[in-house]
């Protein structure tokens, strides 16, 4: 199978061109390297099955060559992350939006009958209050005009753009919902809290909570959110639907916190900061964040096979290895 990945260079990408070239499939991916590293892909840079192009989606003038011959494409190109959004907002709203209209419009031209699967993101439900987000829950988003909703705001338009494709030209577009994935290649350097948090207990610094650390969130291992897409792109009824992917395994911010220090064996202590500390103005976060994934179960049989203690001591034990080297 030939696979095409835009933003393959960005943490899930780099997982999931390991996972296609392991399988024996092709795959190309294209990436601006503003998120994303050669370092992340350096396993795949040699492998005779794999090209690497490294360009704007935005403006890449080989989009429609490259969408042709492929079998899938995996839309995960997007400014991501709190810090780059609050940082450069105009380009998240033009990468996030304008990208997408334009890989989903390749593909209507040249290779309709192409399974493409864009990355949403539960960040779209926004401050719904509900226990569990369930994909026809209402969308609970801010007026006012406040930068923090850029993310979703692009997000949501997203999936409205691979809605249309889907209902007008009958393109095989799934919308991925993903929530807060984890596990080898991801930085820190944009405000994941769990890169941050075992970088700091395996360096035995202070963990850094910020707010009161009563906030939760639902962490999926990346090999399962891949195992996810693959089963999504076998399934021929999940075109043209919006499934959550993620582990429906809730976790609050201290807990967190704490997990990770006792896994790391170390020494660090918990140090609280006010948003205003952490992002250098004030931020609305998000308290609860937990998928529903009966969906993505009726769909595909999934379930998460990665326990939250599995991946963070594999994260600690590829830390220490950096620090030592
Ligand atoms: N967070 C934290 N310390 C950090 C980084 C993040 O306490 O060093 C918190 C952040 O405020 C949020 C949660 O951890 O409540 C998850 O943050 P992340 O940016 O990883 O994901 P998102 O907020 O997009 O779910």
């Amino acid at each position: 199978m030939h696979i095409l990945i835009t933003g393959g260079a960005g943490f899930i990408g780099s997982n999931l061109a390991q996972y296609h070239l392991a399988k024996g499939d092709s795959v190309h991916v294209v990436d601006d390297l503003s998120t994303g590293s050669l370092e992340n892909i350096s396993t795949c840079l040699a492998h005779h099955n794999f090209i690497f192009t490294h360009a704007d989606v935005l403006v890449w003038s080989e989009l429609k060559v490259a969408v042709r011959s492929v079998d899938r494409i995996y839309h995960l190109a997007a400014v991501v992350g709190v810090k780059k959004v609050l940082e450069d907002p105009r380009k998240v709203m033009a990468t996030n939006i304008a990208a997408t209209e334009r890989v989903l419009r390749a593909v209507d031209e040249v290779n309709p009958s192409a399974k493409i699967l864009i990355a949403s993101s539960s960040e779209v439900y926004g401050f719904n209050k509900n226990d569990g987000f369930t994909e026809t829950d209402d969308i609970v988003l801010r007026s006012g005009g406040r930068l923090r909703w850029c993310y979703a705001v692009t997000k949501l338009a997203d999936e409205y753009l691979a809605y249309s494709f889907a209902n007008t030209s009958k393109l095989n577009v799934i919308i991925a919902r993903l929530f807060n994935t984890i596990g080898p290649n991801q930085t820190g350097k944009y405000g994941m809290v769990v890169p941050n948090f075992v970088h700091q207990a395996v360096t035995n610094k202070p963990v850094t909570i910020f707010g009161d650390g009563t906030q939760t969130r639902s962490f999926c291992d990346v090999r399962d959110t891949i195992q996810a897409f693959e089963s999504l792109m076998s399934c021929d009824s999940a075109n043209g639907e919006i499934i959550n992917i993620g582990n429906d395994h809730e976790i609050a911010i201290t807990d967190l916190a704490k997990l990770v220090i006792s896994r790391a064996k170390s020494n660090s202590t918990l140090h609280y900061q006010t948003y205003e500390q952490a992002y250098g103005r004030s931020f609305e976060d998000i308290s609860r964040r937990r998928p529903v994934l009966d969906k993505l179960r009726r769909f595909t049989g999934f379930e998460p096979k990665w326990a939250l203690e599995q991946t963070l001591d594999e994260l600690i034990a590829i830390e220490r290895k950096k620090m030592d080297t």
